[in-house]
């Protein structure tokens, strides 16, 4: 048996590591960490504007803690000053409205993009918007603003009806799925690009591959499929996902092959890992550095999924009125699964997740330990991206090297005449013998955290 939820409470205080040395790198650098760092200073830094507390739905799995609160436009401005004055200059910045349910504050939404197109501190800098709802508001006026500003938008939504309504419900109890999927076929008319986020627990992962299906047929090309950290998984369900994750891996070649590419999370950030050889240091959790959100009263947070009934000391930061509290700051816990004696001689290391912070602390309760769920998905996406990768490299040659970067775009097959050159036999040999059966090497068996 698999921890169950009734285990996985966050704590309320990490041990915090007050050693700066240990906060920053040292000046001997190595050439792998420099290229990291450079890496880390390309990527955008991300922010999460919770807007509200507030929401129309029930979700069963919520880890947001909803109440009344949402933030005021002066405290939106504070924190706008906050995130532009303290941002390395020229760095990208990603701004996102979240919730609660954000819409239920279009007018505030709106007043807030205002501020950040008309800031000083944008200058000369990419800011990038994103709005992630729980699709059951929608409008014209929603979509104009979301062309005009160039929000992407992302709503979630669980799969198919009889998926999405068994967990995602409203406040009276009633189904959301007619009028989600009604909003999505609005939404991809009006839109250039509509993202859609499934969450999967024991109950609804064997829906996956009807889930992504059910997307495509709403003409959905950009697929995330996120689980539920921490929902009661069992060694069963742990068992199950290889199969049910080879059968999405089966659809994404299929379409692949069909010159209809879908992206789909799963698949594609592990093959841009596997190209790369496993994550770069500075690609492994960013929260309270290169990733923070805040909350309607001004609270900073590590992480949107930490925010949690964002009052309270747990988890909290900083306040954009005193700054960040370094000894706060215990990010340094969620670099790697270093807890788990497992991790350490496992030959998946490189590739695995094993150092989302939010993730271990909803499995497990720490930001460093690992659960046994994560170890089995992990397991089963890089084994199942490794098969995809093998199949389409084969069949197409080198269709990703625009993974290489590490965001993987649209996956959209290389354009005709793209100069990448026709792959060859041989080219495409060594790079499927670069990622040969990553797991073959060392099996280790994961039985929990310790
Ligand atoms: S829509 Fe989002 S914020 Fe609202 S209940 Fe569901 S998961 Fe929670
Ligand atoms: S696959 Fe499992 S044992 Fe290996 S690094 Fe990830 S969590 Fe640790
Ligand atoms: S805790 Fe996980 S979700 Fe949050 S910033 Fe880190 S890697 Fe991302």
């Amino acid at each position: 048996m698999l921890p169950t939820h009734e285990t996985n409470r966050c704590p309320e205080r990490q041990p915090v590591d007050r050693d700066p040395s240990n906060r920053v790198m040292p000046a001997s650098a190595t050439a792998d960490e420099s290229g990291s760092r450079r890496l880390a200073q390309q990527r955008p830094l991300k922010y999460t504007l919770c807007v509200t507390l507030r929401c129309n739905l029930t979700c069963s799995y919520c880890y947001v803690g909803k109440s009344g609160a949402t933030m005021s436009l002066a405290m939106a401005a504070k924190i706008l000053d906050f995130i532009f004055w303290n941002a390395s200059p020229g760095r990208a910045i990603e701004i996102g409205f979240f919730g609660g349910e954000p819409l239920l504050e279009f007018p505030l939404i709106e007043a807030i993009s205002d501020l950040i197109a008309s800031h000083p501190g944008r200058q000369r800098r990419e800011v990038g918007l994103t709005l992630t709802t729980n699709g059951t508001l929608f409008s014209t006026a929603i979509a104009d603003y979301l062309k005009a500003s160039g929000v992407k938008f992302c709503v979630s939504c669980d799969g198919p009806p009889h998926v999405q309504n068994m967990f995602r419900r409203t406040l009276e109890g009633r189904d959301t799925a007619a009028v989600v999927e009604d909003n999505l076929r609005l939404a991809r008319l009006s839109l250039p690009a509509v993202l859609v986020n499934a969450v999967y627990g024991p109950k609804t992962f064997r829906h996956l591959p009807e889930t992504v299906d059910y997307f495509s047929g709403l003409g959905l090309r950009q697929i995330y499929l996120n689980p539920d950290f921490s929902a009661p998984w069992t060694e069963t369900e742990a068992k199950a996902l290889p199969e049910i994750y080879r059968a999405i891996g089966e659809r994404y070649i299929s379409w692949y092959l069909a010159g209809d590419p879908h992206f789909v999370s799963l698949i594609d950030s592990k093959i841009a890992v596997l190209l790369r050889g496993g994550y770069h240091p500075a690609e492994r959790c960013q929260m309270g550095r290169g990733e923070m959100a805040f909350t309607p009263d001004g609270g900073i947070y590590p992480c949107e999924r930490l925010i949690g009934s964002g009052v309270g000391e747990a988890n909290r930061i900083g306040h954009v009125d005193r700054g960040l509290d370094l000894s706060r700051l215990s990010w340094r816990l969620a670099t790697c699964g270093q807890a788990n004696p497992e991790c350490v001689d496992c030959s998946l290391r490189v590739c695995c997740m094993n150092w989302c912070g939010c993730s271990n602390a909803f499995m497990t309760g720490y930001y460093n330990r690992v659960g046994p769920f994560l170890c089995a998905s992990e397991r089963a996406a890089v084994q199942t991206a490794f098969e995809v990768f093998t199949v389409l490299g084969k069949r197409l040659g080198p269709v990703f090297l625009h993974h290489l970067a590490g965001a993987p775009q649209l996956n959209s097959r290389l354009p005709q005449g793209s100069g990448m050159g026709k792959p060859t036999a041989a080219s495409v040999n060594s790079a499927v013998a670069d990622f040969e059966t990553p797991q073959a090497d060392k099996q280790t068996t994961m039985r929990g955290p310790p």
